[in-house]
């Protein structure tokens, strides 16, 4: 996932599917039994940004002057022990550090931040490790001193090649600084992810597929392409450009993919797009309805037990969140929730159609702990309309369902 994926499911998963806390008295709504609980991964939030994007809705603060690392990672390493009892003797498959902006931190922040994982969880040696990076923040030997620290995955948030729309967009950096920002995390990392943006302000089907081609160009092993939108409470909403309209966005989306196929690129997420054996481990996590715990201000945790999964939500603001993690009581979790049985149905749906592969069939049982004929009349319906594979072994959206995605998902809400 690329990195936007990262924070694109921490936004999904704030959906009020959930009851609060009390859960404990009424077990009648509650997961029957999980008998194996799912892979687990780890999502750490570094909120801050040198200034905030007009299209943002992560939970990205600005920052003037310099980030306060001691006193991040002090209330990061208390929110992690916290959270220690929730994970006993899990493995991690995958560490994801996003934003924000993690490459303002320093390399030496990172390598602590990187060697308290290590002494606190169960990692194997060649866990990915992803850290996500902006141009324009940048310093010199930055991204070697994070490849020595642990770091074996970057993800550059690049959104354009095109300097008007980067300006557009609001970013802070140029085509020239993610060009050497490109080059420079080549030459220090083998797994690099480009984020790119397409139905940018006032942008062109040329200017789109030029972006592509120019990605391309740089041979990383993974790209996500997302479409630009307007999402409310951004200054876009309140002021929104002009984008293309939906039926060029849909052939700008036509002719990424098959730029991407042509270059030997296999598009296994909606967005997300890689060469043989490059899929992201963190994404695919999240897409398969697998568990993660999020530490940092306003990270989202998805943990299952033998009879339940909880949902848990960080406090958002920075200040707040680092002055209650260091009080060691819990008081830095805003919420903590069980999902409700009936909400499953969607919320599995959601990750899983997204892939295109989809996911085996008892992921359903073993992940939620309801029995698939609680959804195989709602799979039936699609299948007959085309939009679900009849697949004897898997769940999986066909063609034509990716094309309908959100009706498809939002068919399993009730
Ligand atoms: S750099 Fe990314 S996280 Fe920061 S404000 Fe811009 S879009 Fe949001």
């Amino acid at each position: 996932m690329s990195s936007r994926d990262s924070r694109l499911i921490q936004k999904l998963s704030s959906k009020p599917t959930v009851r609060s806390r009390g859960y404990t008295k009424d077990t009648k709504n509650r997961v029957q039994l999980l008998y194996a609980l799912p892979p687990l991964a780890l999502y750490v939030h570094v909120p801050w940004c040198i200034r905030r994007c007009p299209y943002c809705d992560f939970n990205s603060h600005s920052i003037n002057g310099e980030i306060p690392e001691q006193r991040y990672l002090q209330a990061l390493r208390s929110d992690l022990e916290q959270s220690l009892p929730l994970i006993w003797g899990r493995q991690v498959v995958s560490i994801f550090i996003g934003g924000g902006t993690p490459s303002l931190l320093s390399g030496a922040a990172v390598d602590e931040m990187i060697s308290m994982f290590r002494a606190y969880l169960n990692i194997w040696p060649e866990t990915e490790i992803t850290l996500e990076a902006n141009p324009g923040t940048i310093e010199s030997g930055r991204f070697s001193k994070y490849a020595r620290a642990g770091v074996n995955r970057l993800s550059l948030g690049v959104q354009s090649f095109n300097d008007r729309a980067l300006t557009a967009l609001g970013r802070i950096h140029d085509s020239s600084e993610a060009h050497k920002a490109i080059k420079a995390a080549k030459d220090d990392f083998d797994n690099v992810n480009l984020d790119i943006m397409y139905a940018l302000p006032n942008q062109t089907l040329d200017e789109c597929k030029e972006d592509i081609n120019i990605a391309v160009n740089y041979k990383t092993n993974h790209l996500s392409v997302y479409h630009l939108t307007l999402e409310p409470n951004t200054i876009f909403a309140k002021y929104p450009p002009k984008v293309p309209d939906d039926d060029l966005s849909a052939i700008m989306q036509d002719d990424i993919v098959c730029i991407l196929e042509d270059y030997g690129f296999d598009r296994y997420e909606v967005s997300a797009y890689a060469h043989d054996g490059n899929r992201s481990i963190h994404n695919m996590n999240y897409w398969e309805f697998g568990d993660y715990l999020g530490i940092g201000p306003g990270a989202h945790s998805k943990l299952s037990f033998p009879d339940k999964v909880i949902r848990q939500v960080r406090s958002r603001n920075p200040d707040l969140w680092m002055s209650k993690a260091v009080l060691n009581n819990s008081s830095h979790i805003a919420s903590e929730e069980v999902i409700e049985a009936d909400s499953f149905p969607f919320e599995f749906m959601l990750n899983v159609l997204r892939l295109r592969d989809g996911v085996p069939k008892q992921y359903y049982y073993e992940r939620t702990g309801q029995p698939l004929s609680s959804i195989q009349g709602t799979m039936d319906k699609n299948i007959e309309k085309g939009l679900i594979a009849n697949d004897p072994m898997r769940i999986k959206a066909t063609d034509l369902g990716w094309r309908f995605l959100n009706n498809l998902q939002m068919d399993f809400l009730s």
